[in-house]
This record gives structure tokens, sequence and C-alpha cells, in this order.
């Protein structure tokens, strides 16, 4: 994962380091590299120019350039703007908010093939073995033939209770059955599979603002596959305006070696990525922590 941009990088940053002094030059002659390094991690272009110029401004201000260790100090205001490019203000990871009355809901929404069901069965199985909860997870999808199914094999290996599957049933139903079983089960929380459609379209926004109507989601968290680059941050931009998001899930983070994605999200979207999906088995997920991801970067 950023195996390019972390070489690339570092390369920028050793000269820099190797230097005794630097010049405002020195230092735009840098971000020139970095730029162009970003803009290869395939980051959106206004998420690039932000970064550039916030770590311009701060460097070449006169407390770094007259400083002792400037090199130092520069990587420093870049490791600071990668955090907050990759998290916010105070680069925490966001874990899952479940302040709310049980059973809490959890909704996925997403496209198809992003990893929602996957996601779905990973979250449930750590809030099973990792925070001791109790919780029921059901599939919505009733578009994709056998996605119920997956789900229901996917909560035998996860050790975590599904709905039964009723078939025929409409997910606005399905929803609504769901909650009474969470409730009647003492579910501390139920996670809501939801269909994806292989784009974004009214049918789809239709259908996940109805389910969000009738189960008044705690967390609704799109699931994208950062493979997809700058696709999973215009999928994530067109859902924005339509569902009322909490945060993002990026999945595949194991086999993108570029971060394009983790990098523009957040800056994009407004929402924080609260989980990353780093291999196909139900224990392969991850808090998004920006403080060591920027640190992994930063190598
Ligand atoms: P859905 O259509 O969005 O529900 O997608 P699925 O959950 O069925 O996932 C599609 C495929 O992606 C499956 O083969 C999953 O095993 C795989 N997958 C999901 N998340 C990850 C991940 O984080 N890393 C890898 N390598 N594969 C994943």
């Amino acid at each position: 994962m950023f195996d390019n941009l972390s070489d690339r990088l570092g390369n920028v940053f050793d000269k820099l380091r190797g230097r005794g002094a630097l010049s405002e030059q020195d230092v735009r002659e840098a971000m020139r590299e970095v730029r162009i390094a970003l803009l290869e991690a395939d980051v959106s272009l206004p998420v690039v120019r932000r970064f550039v110029d916030a770590v311009t401004d701060k460097a070449i201000g006169q407390d770094v350039l007259k400083s002792v260790t400037p090199g130092q100090q520069v990587v420093k205001i870049v490791n600071d703007e990668l955090v907050a490019m990759l998290g916010g203000a105070d680069g925490e990871p966001e874990g899952l908010n479940l302040a709310a009355k049980p059973p809490v809901v959890v909704m996925m929404v997403g496209l198809q093939g992003s990893g929602k069901t996957t996601t779905t069965a990973k979250l449930a199985r750590m809030l099973r073995m990792k925070q001791g909860k109790k919780p029921l997870m059901a599939s919505l999808d009733v578009n994709r033939p056998a996605a119920q199914e997956q789900l229901a094999v996917l909560g035998q290996q996860a050790e975590v209770a599904t709905l039964p599957i009723i078939a025929g049933q409409q997910p606005v139903d399905i929803a609504r059955r769901a909650m009474e079983s969470a409730r009647l089960q003492n579910a501390d929380v139920l996670l809501l599979d939801t269909a994806g459609r292989l784009h974004v379209d009214e049918a789809l926004m239709a259908e996940m603002k109805a389910i969000a109507g009738v189960s008044t989601p705690t967390e609704v968290l799109l699931v994208v596959d950062s493979l997809t680059g700058q696709d999973a941050v215009n999928v994530a931009q067109s859902f924005t305006g339509e569902v009322p998001l909490t945060g993002v899930v990026l999945t595949r983070m194991d086999g993108d070696a570029r971060g394009g994605a983790a990098l523009s999200m957040r800056h994009v979207t407004g929402k924080p990525i609260k989980f990353a999906g780093t291999g196909e088995k139900l224990d392969a997920i991850e808090a998004f922590d920006p403080k060591r991801v920027a640190g992994r970067i930063l190598g």
C-alpha cells in the first residue's frame, strides 16, 4: 500500500534533509516533486493543490527556514498535513458510533461488488469478538441472486445470527422485520446489508432512502473499492447528496498500491474513512487510523 508514493516522497525528503540550509526555492522545487508524486498516486487534483499550498505556506514561514533543521521541519509539516488530509482535525481513528438505543442500526450501502456483504460480516464479527456485542445481520439485497444466502453463509462463519430469509419479501419490509427481530432477540446492533447496482442510479437511491426512512440508522456506511481510485471518490460524492452517510469503508486496501482514494476521500466527501478492508477473510478489517497511515506513507 502506498509503495510508490512512499518511495517518491522518501527521495524528495532525503534531499531536503541532506541540506543544512533551505531556501524558498528549495522548498518550492521539493513541492513540485511532491505534487507529481501525489498525482501519480491518483489523488484528486483539488486535494493535491490544497495540500501543496498548505505545506508551502507553512514551510516558507521564517521560523522554519531559519531553524537548525529546516528539512526535518518541512517533513513534519508534510506529516501533519497528510494526517489532516486523511482524517480531519485530530487524526484519530473514528470507530463505529453505537451511541443510540439498542438495537443500533448500521446500514451498509454501495455499488455491487464493492465488498458490502463481506464488510457487513467483518464488522459483525468484530463487534461480537472485540466488543462483546450481540449483532444481528440482515440482507436486504433482493436484486442479486443468492445475495441473502451469501450473508447467511458468512454469518455462520462469523458466528453471528442472520435474519431468516423469506422469499419474495421486499427490502423495506425486510428492514421492518429485521428491526422487530433484533428487538425480540435483544441484539445490540443490527447490520443491514443493502442491494447494490452496477452504477449509481435513481432506483438505488430511492431504495436506500426508503430503507433509511424505516430503520433510522445511526451509521450509514458507504463501502467503496479502493482499487477504483477516483471512481470510488466519485461514487462517494454521488451518495453524499442523497443518503445521510456517516462514514466510508475502503475495501481491497490490500491490493491498492497507489492509495488515491484513501488520500482524496475525506476532503472530497467530508466523510471520515472509518474502516479499511485488507483481505477476503473475515478478520481482514482495520479501523482506519490517519496517523498510522500517514506514518506508513512517510516511512
Ligand atoms: P458486494 O457485492 O458489495 O456485496 O461484494 P462482496 O462482499 O460480495 O465482495 C466481492 C468480492 O470482493 C468477494 O470476492 C470478496 O471476498 C472480495 N473482497 C471484499 N472485501 C475485500 C478486501 O478488503 N480485500 C480483498 N482482497 N477482497 C475483498
